[in-house]
């Protein structure tokens, strides 16, 4: 007997489950595999004691587009949590991102124009016209103090490269600003979901079937080697994989690297507050971690006792999680000829982070999520 889908979509990520969604609204039947045992990818949050745990790191949601606004309450309701991390080296702490707040605290400034004076005077020798690495950038912007204190340490522990082989956008990600606004993010809407970013993909997914613990490359084996053999199996017309697009080719043109993380956990039952704020970074690179997480102040408190996730970053080799994408030239040049194979392979669609190999955010995952499903229902 055979059973039939429309779509194959291989990983129940954000991007996998918003591709689902919309094709199953537009009558398309859809088949969602992942090797992991549950839903939702990275962003997968369990719950204990009333706290829900982000187990693959802070994800906290924020836009500028109003239609992906839109689409994300459709699934659960957001609480008004703005993200205002804080930053330890050695001794000091300060708030993030670079601000008054950290210029007042480092340097005993009051004003705009007296950090800037600050700054200048750090990098007035420099003549940095055209910063050509994540090093030169951070300078130019920020001065030597915060790069030496806050930016070098954390950024070469978490990408184990020296800043000066590190494109410059990744430091973009960051905003600088002359106010006392400890607002991480620059965008418009921001929050948590109540109930947790799991409760959303379940959502999604709710008129799809979804199958767990499932590797793609075996799953496929086995239904041709089923068809073949005259025994059930189960066809799909297309496929949409969201998994290392490198891995998918069997890695024919060579490895593309990644960064990869290891999360560890600590229960605390007895304690009710650990280190008052939900993220807490470690700017120096003799400390193993760049950040220690405390999931209940995502929710204002909600919850007994407290669970808190050191985030330590990892050299990443085939077989570990790939959590984020390397964009430096070298990776970016291999991607765009595996992207030439993908062009070429009838019938399988490549989306999210790994598939298209970005450092991309939640929002940016629905919006080409969005897209993909808009562009095949031509
Ligand atoms: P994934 O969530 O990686 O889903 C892909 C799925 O495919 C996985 O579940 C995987 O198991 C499965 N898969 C892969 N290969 C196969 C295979 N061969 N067979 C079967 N299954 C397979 N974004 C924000 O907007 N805000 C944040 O605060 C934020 N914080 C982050 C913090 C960390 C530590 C990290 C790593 C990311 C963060 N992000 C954040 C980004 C966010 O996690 C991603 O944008 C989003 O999860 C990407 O969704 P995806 O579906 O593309 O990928
Ligand atoms: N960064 C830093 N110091 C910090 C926080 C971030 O130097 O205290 C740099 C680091 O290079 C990091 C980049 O800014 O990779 C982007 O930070 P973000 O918090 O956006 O990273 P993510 O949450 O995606 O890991």
């Amino acid at each position: 007997m055979m059973k039939r889908f429309d779509y194959l979509i291989v990983g129940a990520g954000l991007f996998g489950a918003v591709f689902s969604h919309e094709m199953n609204k537009r009558g398309k039947s859809c088949l969602v595999i992942d090797r992991r045992e549950h839903i939702a990818g990275n962003i997968y949050t369990s719950r204990k004691r009333g706290i829900h745990v982000h187990e693959y790191g802070a994800h906290i949601f924020h836009t500028s587009s109003e239609s992906v606004w839109d689409y994300i309450n459709r699934f659960a309701r957001f609480n008004h949590f703005v993200n205002s991390p804080m930053a330890v080296y050695k001794d000091e702490i300060y708030n993030l991102p670079f601000n008054m707040n950290t210029f007042s605290r480092l340097w005993g400034v009051r004003t705009p124009d007296e950090a800037k004076a600050v700054i200048r005077e750090q990098i007035k020798d420099l003549s940095i016209e055209n910063p050509q690495n994540l090093e030169e950038q951070a300078l130019s912007l920020a001065g030597r103090d915060v790069y030496e204190k806050l930016i070098k340490g954390y950024t070469e522990k978490q990408w184990g490269r020296e800043c000066r082989e590190l494109p410059a956008f990744i430091i973009k990600r960051l905003p600088l600003r002359f106010t006392y606004d400890n607002n991480y993010f620059t965008d418009r809407y921001q929050g948590i979901p109540e109930g947790g970013y799991t409760a959303i993909i379940e959502k999604m997914l709710e008129k799809a079937e979804v199958l767990l613990g499932t590797d793609y490359r075996e799953f496929d084996r086995r239904q041709k080697e089923a068809a073949k053999e005259g025994n059930d199996y189960i066809s799909y017309d297309k496929v949409l994989y969201t998994g290392m697009i490198d891995e998918y080719f069997d890695y024919r043109l060579g490895h593309l690297e990644y960064r990869s993380l290891r999360f560890e956990k600590e229960d605390m039952p007895d304690c009710e507050n650990y280190q008052g704020n939900a993220v807490i970074n470690y700017t120096e690179r003799e400390i193993p971690y760049t950040r220690i997480i405390e999931h209940k102040h995502f929710t204002f408190g909600e919850g007994e006792g407290t669970i808190i996730t050191r985030e330590y970053p990892a050299e990443w080799k085939p077989g570990d999680e790939p959590y984020y994408p390397i964009n430096d030239e070298r990776n970016n040049r291999l991607f765009e000829e595996y992207l030439a194979l993908a062009e070429k392979e009838k019938g399988v669609l490549f989306g999210g982070r790994l598939g298209q190999y970005r450092y991309y955010d939640m929002d940016k995952v629905i919006e080409a999520a969005l897209a993909l499903a808009k562009e095949e229902s031509k």
